[in-house]
């Protein structure tokens, strides 16, 4: 996207009316004003999501899919269209392909113990990357420990960026599975998703990405990606905690085994063996998270309202903004400086301990993050032990980052 083309999309958006959906925004903390920019661990939830879940709670909550009431017919219709309205929002082929999970961490734990663990043998691969989350080392580090496969990372140059030279070795080792963050949470660097994809499937291998960061950031199209398995978060993209979803291709999901059993998940029971249930409910054992599936449709509709790549380019603005601003500070490093960034300023001060910046920063009604963001390996890559992190969202604003400029020279004369 152009600049001029980027400044009118940014420019479009009322932000202002835009702040008035989020109802938590208007708040102090102590006695300053609540500046939030800690978006990549959480979003903050717009009136519509609210509202959605609870006109949920207070109209139609029942059990679904079992029951002939009206109430029970009118639960799980709304269940049923929120995967509809999943399966639209990712541009998914079908709704089958969507499976409601908890998030990101268990959609990955789903791939790795239902499609990878009976696949896996002493002698293969999985290549993940060392810009991951824990959510996308650790269930590899479990399903290798169980079958005898071997874990493999591509590297990361000192921008924060996956080194191709590497990632090429790797691929072209032929492992059964590559995963791969779309967008980092320590970082922002976002990856070049499409060219990895396709390198990896010229050497035959699926690849399941990891969307966390995405979702709220870009259009995700998975069928114009041609990824194999997509797992993401509700609660990152203004949608609500303990929802989230797998898209996986129709065949993929059909060849897996049932993860968890139980009820939901099986078309008969006989206590020698059972029948499982069509995809995706043979992954949906128990009573699901039927709010949350409406709450997270609610916020897909919130987002395309507002309008993703105008969402995209005013966050862009942002993090130029903060860039801008913390560079001008002095005395700061920023950490991870791809040019294809989302709105995460991860950064540390000479001198300071990130934990005593945050503690500062929030005597200022300032929220970021400070830590290892889930990230060891990257951050001992970097020769780092934590990072503090600045992480916009739409709704923040040129005004709320300068508060976290001043902050942080507050802090810098306090503990510098
Ligand atoms: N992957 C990335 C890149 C993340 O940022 C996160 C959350 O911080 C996760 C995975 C895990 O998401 P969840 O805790 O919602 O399962």
């Amino acid at each position: 996207m152009n600049t001029a083309a980027n400044k009118l999309k940014a420019l479009s958006l009322d932000v202002a009316a835009l702040r008035r959906d989020f109802p938590i925004l208007h708040q102090t903390v102590g006695d300053k004003p609540l500046c939030y920019l800690d978006n990549a661990a959480t979003s903050q939830k717009p009136r519509a999501v609210i509202e959605a879940v609870e006109r949920y709670y207070r109209q139609d909550n029942a059990n679904i899919h079992r029951g002939v009431h009206t109430l029970a017919e009118r639960a799980t219709a709304a269940y049923e269209s929120a995967r509809e309205r999943i399966a639209g929002f990712l541009n998914a082929a079908h709704n089958e392909e969507v499976v409601f999970l908890r998030g990101t961490t268990e959609a990955i734990n789903l791939v790795a113990q239902s499609w990878a663990r009976p696949r896996l043998q002493p002698g293969d691969e999985v290549l993940i990357t060392e810009l991951e989350h824990h959510s996308n080392i650790v269930p590899w580090q479990l399903v290798c420990e169980q079958t005898g496969a071997t874990l493999r990372a591509v590297e990361v140059n000192e921008a924060g960026e996956l080194d191709l030279d590497s990632f090429e070795a790797a691929i072209a080792r032929r492992p059964r599975l590559f995963a791969v963050g779309h967008v980092s949470n320590a970082l922002g660097t976002i990856n070049p998703l499409s060219h990895l994809i396709q390198r990896a499937h010229a050497h035959g291998v699926p690849v399941l990405v990891d969307g966390a960061q995405a979702t709220p950031h870009l259009a995700v199209d998975v069928q114009a990606l041609g990824c194999d398995f997509y797992a993401f978060s509700g609660h990152k993209m203004y949608g609500p905690t303990g929802i989230g979803a797998l898209w996986a291709r129709r065949e993929l999901l059909e060849e897996m085994p049932p993860w968890q059993g139980g009820g939901e998940m099986i078309k008969m029971v006989s206590i020698d063996r059972s029948i499982w249930n069509d995809v995706p409910h043979k992954f949906e054992a128990g009573t699901p998270n039927i709010a949350g599936a409406i709450g997270l449709a609610a916020a897909a509709d919130y987002i395309e309202s507002v309008g993703i790549e105008a969402i995209a380019a005013r966050e862009d603005e942002l993090l130029s903004h903060a860039t801008e601003a913390l560079n001008d500070l002095g005395g700061i490093r920023i950490i991870g400086t791809s040019e294809k960034k989302a709105a995460v300023v991860s950064f540390v001060v000479e001198g300071v301990h990130p934990h005593d910046l945050g503690t500062i920063l929030d005597s200022e009604g300032v929220a970021i993050r400070a830590g290892h963001h889930c990230a060891m390996p990257l951050m001992e890559k970097l020769g780092l032990v934590a990072t503090a992190r600045a992480s916009m969202a739409f709704y923040n604003t040129k005004e709320e980052i300068d508060t976290l400029a001043t902050a942080l020279q507050k802090a810098k004369n306090i503990l510098g």
